[in-house]
């Protein structure tokens, strides 16, 4: 088959790869599409500590199912078009026996530990299957749009901590397609207002004229705590993501949240730069919530494939390149300086 072989910073390279061979326990799937993530960017350019080269990565990854282990019963039928769930846990321990196996300490995420999407077949290991880590899609969705399932599953995990409501104002940081899906999903529950900020204001009003009702602010330009004060009406905002991984985004979200606001801290920040000082009485005398948010769970999965199939979101909007797997550097470095929004490999030729 032919594959995009991760083989350590700054090289990938397509070729011809051994065909996997599907054990007894296990799935083969053959990849149709897989869209690049931001972590598929960051592990070109500077690797990762679970991947370790010659690796394929993608974890965004649509497709069909081929075979079908002989141990593995009445879960799926050669034909079903899938899209595969990331996280991976071990399986026993008390996070994974309630599901959540996105926060195991033993988490092995396909197209990281396992290899992932940026290949024509693909593996659904044994940890996974005894998971049932896909959804199904009907035939409303096609494979290309199914391609933004993964990412907008984590989406949907961070909002259903944020609870937005009609009325809500919503502040978004990062103009990255992370940060339009949360913008789409905020006015699917109502919010009246969403303000989007990314100092690569360019890129933010750029993407941003492919949706609609969206405030835009230049923080590098405006004072951003007294625009959305003025926004607001004084009050601030009632619901706060920061969907990029900056420091002054965290800081800044507890100056601009209104009494009893949500914050969502969605993108991580460098691991040798992740120490924030804030005041806890904003979050004592405001009755501040502050959450986390990191990667998904099947069912985030089966809520982005519903939100998709009841045109909730429109895909064709967020996916501005298809290119071929012989491209995937080109595309990789595409959404690293963000002429793309959404960049689709299309993995079979
Ligand atoms: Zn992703
Ligand atoms: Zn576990």
């Amino acid at each position: 088959m032919k594959a995009a072989i991760f083989q350590g910073p700054e090289k990938i390279q397509v070729m011809e790869w051994k065909n996997p061979v599907c054990g007894d326990d296990e799935i083969l799937m053959k990849v149709e599409y897989c869209a690049i993530c931001g972590t598929d960017v960051r592990t070109f350019f500077h690797g990762h500590k679970k991947v370790i080269p010659p690796a394929i990565i993608g974890h965004e990854i649509t497709g069909e199912v081929v075979e079908i282990g002989k141990n593995v019963k009445g879960l799926l039928k050669e034909g079903d078009r899938i899209t595969p769930v990331t996280s991976i846990g071990c399986g026993h321990c008390r996070l994974c026996k309630k599901g959540l196996y996105n926060l195991c300490h033993d988490t092995k995420a396909l197209g990281y530990f396992y290899s992932g999407g940026f290949a024509e077949y693909m593996i659904i290991p044994e940890a996974a299957v005894k998971q049932k880590a896909w959804v199904v899609l009907p035939y409303s969705i096609s494979l290309l749009e199914a391609s933004l399932i993964e990412p907008l599953s984590c989406v949907i995990n961070a909002q259903n901590y944020l609870q937005i409501q009609p009325g809500d104002a919503v502040v978004i940081y990062g103009g990255g397609p992370i940060g339009f899906m949360h913008a789409v999903l905020a006015q699917a529950s109502g919010a009246e207002r969403i303000i989007m900020l990314d100092p690569a204001y360019g890129r933010l009003e750029k993407f941003a004229s492919l949706f609609s009702n969206l405030t835009l602010i230049n923080p590098l330009v405006e004072n951003t705590v007294e625009r959305i004060k003025k926004i607001t009406d004084g009050s601030g905002a009632d619901v706060i993501i920061t969907a990029c991984p900056a420091k002054q985004a965290q800081i800044e979200s507890f100056s601009i949240a209104a009494p009893r606001a949500r914050i969502s801290f969605f993108g991580g920040l460098p691991k040798d730069d992740s120490v924030i000082s804030i005041d806890s009485n904003l979050i004592h005398y405001y009755e501040l919530s502050v959450f986390g948010a990191f990667a998904s769970n099947r069912s985030d999965y089966q809520k982005a494939v519903d939100i998709i199939s009841s045109k909730k979101i429109d895909p064709s909007r967020f996916i501005t390149e298809v290119i071929p797997l012989k491209d995937i550097e080109r595309g990789i470095r595409m959404v690293k300086d963000g002429s793309g929004l959404k960049v689709v490999v299309k993995v079979q030729e």
